[in-house]
């Protein structure tokens, strides 16, 4: 860390080897899968899969083929899987890269093209919607999938090493429709392994299906937010799963200034002082990544926490300190947005009526990311 950046993400790979390792126990002996897209949740991807990698996680997940492109030439040379295509996706180069693919329905042709073209089998790992209604071949549809996926493998263009699936509702555990999901999950890996497919990994589980569903971890389960400390659950916090997030935002006040009572603070001058106050500049907005309309979000200074007054603007924001205060005592002072020693990612996400996820993963390039 350098003292001299006034605004960054701190990210503690320990936390992220700390929660690989805690999962790896809880689901050996299934394999972990450390998904990194999105930039690894706005953590860094090639950071967190090196440290990820090093704590015992084996596989690599990204969505999109270029995300697993760019780690392999950063130097990962561990097991990787990409799963959402489009037409333009670089399969050519995944295939030589040895990046797995998942296969949802069209793309199955465009890879064994692909495999043709650069003279090597594709290995592809069946995706099924199990009901999440997005991408995955339906039940309908995948005997006429896997008959395909046959003809290419005994055309040598592909090996099919893999089947997975993905939650809907794992995240309240007290939803019926996860138990549906599993259920058709089985019937779909007794399909495929009925026509004669020699398989590596069956895969479904997610955070909330690893944290609370054991039936889900299968051969392997691919770890997204718990890996970044973070808890899927609305009443759960991650220190329940011994899981310790990674990521702190931090920046430094830039001003504080007094102003009397009935000062509008912030755009829309949708909020007013109630009585004479100190103001506290916030040198963090909405083009940083916080969200726009988390007013109320919290912000810790000197180990007490004043939420955000007013609208968050592009690269401020403004908290109220109270009448009380000495200006020097918060003129450059660590403000914690949230992480270690102030509150949390969820809290922020409260504010602005989203999810964890969304928070961590829109922290933006203009804040610069230091590695502890
Ligand atoms: N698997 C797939 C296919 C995903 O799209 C995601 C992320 O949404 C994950 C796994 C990881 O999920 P989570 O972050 O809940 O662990």
């Amino acid at each position: 860390t350098s003292p001299k950046w006034e605004r960054r993400a701190v990210i503690d790979l320990s936390a992220i080897r700390n929660n690989v390792k805690q999962v790896a126990d809880l689901v050996a002996p299934s394999a972990v899968m450390a998904v990194v897209k999105a930039d690894g949740y706005g953590h860094g991807a090639l950071q967190v899969a090196n440290a990820a990698l090093q704590a015992g996680a084996t596989w690599i997940g990204c969505a999109h083929v270029t995300e697993a492109l760019a780690l392999r030439k950063a130097g990962i040379d561990s097991a990787m899987l990409a799963w959402l295509h489009t037409e333009d996706t670089p399969f050519d180069e995944a295939i030589l890269a040895g990046i797995d693919l998942g296969v949802s329905g069209w793309d199955l042709d465009a890879i064994a093209q692909a495999a043709q073209r650069v003279e090597t089998p594709a290995r592809i790992h069946i995706k099924v919607d199990t009901g999440l209604g997005r991408n995955g071949s339906t039940m309908a549809d995948l005997p006429g999938q896997l008959q395909r996926a046959n003809e290419y493998q005994e055309a040598g263009l592909l090996r099919v090493v893999g089947i997975f699936s993905h939650l809907a509702v794992a995240d309240e555990p007290e939803r019926p429709e996860t138990d549906e999901q599993l259920a058709v999950f089985e019937q779909a890996i007794e399909l495929i392994e009925a026509a004669g497919f020699d398989l590596e990994v069956r895969h479904i589980a997610n955070t909330p299906g690893i944290l609370s569903r054991p039936d889900s971890h299968h051969d392997m389960v691919r770890l997204g937010l718990g890996l970044y400390g973070l808890s899927p659950f609305e009443d759960e916090a991650p220190d329940k799963f011994a899981l310790r997030p990674a990521m702190k935002l931090i920046t430094r006040v830039a001003n504080v200034k007094k102003v009397p009572a009935g000062q509008g603070v912030s755009y829309g001058l949708n909020y007013r002082t109630s009585e004479e106050t100190y103001l506290g500049l916030i040198p963090m907005g909405y083009a940083d990544g916080l969200p726009r309309v988390a007013t109320g979000g919290p912000v810790t200074v000197n180990g007490k926490t004043y939420p955000v007054r007013g609208r968050i603007a592009m690269d401020q924001c403004v908290i109220d300190l109270g009448p009380e205060v000495n200006p020097e005592d918060f003129i450059g002072k660590e403000a914690i947005i949230f992480g270690e020693g102030g509150q949390s990612v969820n809290t922020w996400a409260h504010a602005a009526g989203t999810i964890n996820y969304e928070v961590v993963t829109r922290i933006s390039p203009r804040v610069p990311r230091f590695y502890v």
